[in-house]
């Protein structure tokens, strides 16, 4: 029986739990899965999934459904504030609006602190009406046991990458963009369509493009660190470290299918041929050391430290 079977049990047999916890990896559809099956438990015709017509799935399609409430982390915060499950309490304490489930969505559940969790707490022990709590969690075993032990617990698997490029296809109506997400997200379909909408692979290839006139002496690497200036520097070292993690392993000649960036093989292989495994390592250390930095979160000087990076790479030959 496939998850998605297994949620459609409960509403089929009317034996939805109060708690559910979904979990399984970042970026695998938890959330989505968790969406649909909100809709599904909203809907006043349920069968296999939620019917799409009905007043319930109406309101649901529109973004305005009143019994549902999502719970997510506010603004820059990176946990759910036991305020948040405070309104959610209170709110789940009223009846429905339409008469039905009243359905809530916590993601991710392991945000919450000890306090939300004991806030929580009372409403999945003696909930009043109908209700269904859903947590969503990246990490199961950061959600308190208090809250674990309460739920039915479902994890969802890595979809196989036959599922992820057939259902990414259908969204993009390009299987080859497709396939060339996947392989930049390590078969994560939703960050793979977050990548597409975000324009990722022509970010991707103009840092390429930019390495590889580095390495030609014709583009100046200050001017490429003041392009990343107001960018997202996380973002910026990760794709660098694929790349630089691909042309290392085309220097070892790795299979095609393990590499991030499959689809620029002829460009990273003329690239790699200039450098020595042991200075792709060394650069990649440097990577690595300024990631450290970022996440970290001290004060630091962004300008210097994306120069540094970009110089290294210029005149990485001269130098080790
Ligand atoms: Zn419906």
């Amino acid at each position: 029986m496939t998850q998605w079977q297994q949620l459609g049990a409960y509403v089929a047999r009317d034996a939805i739990p109060c708690g559910l916890l979904l979990s399984g990896l970042q970026d695998t559809g938890k959330f989505s899965v968790a969406k649909q099956f909100a809709q599904l438990v909203l809907c006043q015709q349920p069968a296999t999934f939620p019917c799409g017509h009905c007043r319930s799935c109406q309101l649901y399609l529109v973004g305005n459904h009143p019994d549902l409430l999502i719970v997510q982390p506010e603004g820059n915060h990176r946990a759910i504030k036991v305020e948040q499950i405070r309104h959610l309490v209170q709110v789940l304490g009223q009846t429905s609006a339409l008469e039905h489930y009243q359905v809530t969505i916590i993601s991710p559940a392991e945000t919450m602190n000890q306090a939300a969790a004991n806030a929580l707490l009372k409403t999945l022990e003696e909930p009043r009406g109908a209700v269904l709590i859903i947590l969503v969690s990246h990490h199961v075993t950061a959600v308190p046991a208090t809250i674990r032990s309460r739920c039915q617990h479902i994890q969802l698997p890595v979809p196989t990458h036959e599922h992820a490029i057939k259902w990414l296809t259908q969204q993009l109506g390009s299987e080859q963009e497709a396939a060339i997400l996947l392989a930049m997200t390590d078969n994560l379909p939703i960050k793979a369509l977050q990548y597409a909408q975000h324009q990722k692979i022509e970010q991707r290839n103009i840092l390429l493009s930019q390495l590889q006139q580095l390495q030609d002496g014709t583009l100046e690497p200050l001017k490429v660190a003041a392009t990343y200036l107001s960018g997202n520097m996380q973002e910026l070292l990760a794709f660098l470290t694929t790349i630089i993690i691909d042309m290392i392993r085309l220097k070892f000649r790795a299979n095609d299918h393990n590499l991030n960036n499959r689809d620029k093989i002829a460009e990273l292989s003329l690239m790699s041929h200039d450098r020595s495994a042991v200075q792709l390592f060394h650069y990649l250390d440097q990577v690595f050391e300024a990631m450290k930095l970022i996440i970290s979160n001290v004060s630091l000087n962004s300008q210097l430290l994306l120069e540094r990076l970009f110089i290294h790479w210029c005149y990485q030959n001269d130098i080790s």
